[in-house]
């Protein structure tokens, strides 16, 4: 029998680079499955609706929300974000690693109902770095900039709950840092238990 997949959680604050490292990640090896989230958020400048986020309306999020739908969910600088369920849960009984690039309260409720899974949070080389990627990136109003900005400090007061920090002060060099996890998470004896017994053991 095929072993489950990993579920991977990425958390880190807005302009920390998670999500250029899933993508990077992504593209380089095709053995992984990166989560598309649904948010209540509009769509930026060059964003899909079904390859970046599933945008939906409030009434369309509370009704997924309502009828199961998401693995989690929460509320995040003023929008609805959450992760559907069924696509993640396909995927991990087939054996394929997934990744979940969600923020800290999310992967809390992961947490709580998945310990198993391995929780990664990616850092700026500093704060004075991340804001400074926040205004180069052009995406936020400076309001919200400054939201997400404070909102970056409560993140990392929970840095301490995940199980690995990947700094990302060189793209190449965080997604070397994620590979390494991955390798090392599934070399891990419990994950293998089944492998030494059949082969082994018998
Ligand atoms: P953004 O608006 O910049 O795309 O995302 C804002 C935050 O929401 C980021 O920290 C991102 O990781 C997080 N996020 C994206 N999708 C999900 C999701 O499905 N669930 C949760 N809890 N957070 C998400």
């Amino acid at each position: 029998m095929k072993n489950k997949g990993i579920l991977f959680v990425v958390s880190g604050p807005s302009g920390a680079g998670k999500g250029t490292i899933c993508k990077a990640l992504i593209e380089k090896r095709k053995d992984l499955f990166l989560s598309i989230s649904a948010t209540t958020r509009k769509p930026r400048p060059g964003e899909v609706d079904g390859v970046n986020y599933y945008f939906l309306s409030e009434e369309e999020f509370l009704e997924k929300i309502k009828n199961n739908g998401f693995l989690e969910h929460a509320f995040f600088c003023g929008n609805y974000y959450g992760t559907p369920k069924d696509k993640v849960y396909e995927k991990l009984s087939q054996g394929i690693d997934v990744i979940l690039e969600i923020e800290v309260q999310g992967a809390m409720k992961v947490r709580a109902e998945h310990p198993e899974a391995v929780f990664i949070f990616v850092l700026p080389p500093s704060m004075k770095e991340l804001k400074e990627r926040l205004i180069n990136r052009n995406t936020e109003p400076i309001e919200i900039i400054n939201q997400r900005l404070n909102t970056a400090a409560f993140e990392i007061g929970h840095v301490k709950k995940y199980n690995y920090i990947i700094l990302n002060d060189e793209i190449e060099k965080a997604v070397e840092r994620f590979e390494a996890i991955i390798e090392a998470e599934k070399c891990r004896i419990e994950r293998n238990v089944e492998f030494i017994n059949e082969v082994f053991m018998s």
